[in-house]
């Protein structure tokens, strides 16, 4: 079986690696890496696991950062989540503006549709990990195994919004680090027949 049909995590970044900001990432002195995600990044990698972002960064089309300036910090993003011993895939992000009426934008699934192309990934082998009803809500319309929920402790504003979409995630958990094994088993179980 070809390496790139290996099972896969879709990661949303902003909250789930790195900590989220009101005021958007704009460079890497801003960019701070949650507790325990660089360590799941590496377990996760160490199950045999592809790792991809997908990632909205309305901060491009809003002027806040360059192209340059994003990948810059998806540069040396990769290089700490290598040293930790982890490996990522691919990072695919959204530059548009949320008025953009762009397909890429999370809730749509262009990113990972784009990603599945690109590598040859299968959504039937793939989890989505995100800290928004969008990543959720993408996950599920791109035909994902799995969708796990985190870091939404005190966030109602997140459940209020899967509420109106009628849709819940297959898995809640603190953090990433906390999801490791639920992702793992759910990628790892046999194939429904
Ligand atoms: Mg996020
Ligand atoms: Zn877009």
């Amino acid at each position: 079986m070809p390496a790139t049909t290996a099972p896969v995590v879709f990661l949303d970044r902003d909250g789930v690696i790195n900590r989220d900001s009101d005021q958007y990432i704009k460079c890497w002195a801003e960019f701070e890496f949650l507790p325990g995600s660089l360590e799941a990044l590496a377990r996760l990698t160490a199950a045999g696991l592809h790792l991809v972002v997908v990632t909205n960064q309305s901060a491009v089309g809003r002027g806040l950062i360059g192209l340059e300036g994003l990948e810059e910090i998806h540069r040396r993003m990769t290089r700490a989540v290598e040293a930790a011993g982890g490996r990522l895939l691919d990072i695919l992000f959204c530059p548009h503006r949320p008025d953009a009426g762009c397909d890429c934008r999370k809730p749509a699934t262009g990113m990972i549709v784009e990603a599945c192309r690109r590598h040859g990934l299968d959504p039937a082998r793939a989890v989505m990990v995100g800290d928004r009803a969008k990543d959720i809500r993408c996950g599920r319309d791109a035909g994902c195994r799995g969708t796990v929920l985190v870091g939404t402790e005190g966030r109602s504003s997140v459940w209020a919004e899967l509420a109106r979409w009628g849709i819940v995630p297959d898995r809640v958990a603190p953090d990433l680090d906390a999801a490791c094994d639920w992702i793992i088993d759910c990628l790892t179980a046999p194939d429904q027949p």
